[in-house]
């Protein structure tokens, strides 16, 4: 499993909230070096990030009190390669819609996402998904809380779909979003992608 784009790639997970071990099984399943984030010093030490799954508002007011937000947007806006799954994907859309008062994002993703779009009867589900891009089989992936992106501007690129054609997962440079959760259900592509990203940029 272990993949030569991860060879000495410093991988950053942001732990103030949410699903972090799972990413950090994911990551180290990989081969790649995986560590938590919660300063800008550990931010500043690693080849990409990962935002996990959890509640976006709550990451987003810690992300502000750590003095987060400011150098995550300056990294992303200076290519760093950036992964985020679920509330991680809220947190890179450009724009979201059903956020709390005052929910900021740090951006990166040319899209508009709906926060909890699936509402409360289906809260969660599992399904496969329409992704022609990615090699290797069906994407199976499980939705909890899921937001949709129900928008995507010209800058980014849908890389999934649900059957009914609803956007899951897209990807602008080096920044990679989804909806789902693949930490959660061991298909490691999408980290697999974030970390072909770190290849291509050290090359
Ligand atoms: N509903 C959550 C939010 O808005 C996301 C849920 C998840 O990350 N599984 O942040």
């Amino acid at each position: 499993m272990v993949t030569s784009a991860a060879a000495g790639a410093r991988v950053g997970v942001l732990a103030l909230q949410g699903d972090v071990r799972e990413h950090m099984t994911a990551l180290t399943t990989l081969g790649a070096e995986a560590s938590l984030v919660r300063r800008p010093s550990e931010l500043a030490s690693v080849d990409a990030l990962v935002l996990p799954g959890g509640e976006s508002s709550v990451i987003d007011k810690l992300a502000r009190a750590f003095g987060l937000q400011e150098p995550i947007r300056d990294a992303i806006a200076a290519g760093l390669p950036v992964y985020g799954t679920c509330a991680g994907l809220i947190l890179l859309a450009d724009r979201i819609s059903g956020a709390i008062e005052g929910q900021e994002t740090f951006g990166g993703l040319d899209v508009t996402v709906r926060r909890n779009a699936f509402g409360g009867q289906v809260e969660s589900f599992e399904t496969d998904l329409v992704a022609p891009e990615i090699d290797g089989g069906p994407v199976h992936a499980a939705f909890i809380r899921a937001p949709l992106i129900e928008q995507v501007g010209p800058l980014a690129r849908p890389l999934a779909a649900l059957p009914d054609g609803g956007v899951v997962a897209v990807a602008q440079g080096n920044v990679i979003g989804t909806a789902f959760h693949p930490e959660v259900t061991g298909d490691l592509r999408f980290h697999r992608m974030l970390l072909e990203r770190v290849a291509a940029r050290a090359a």
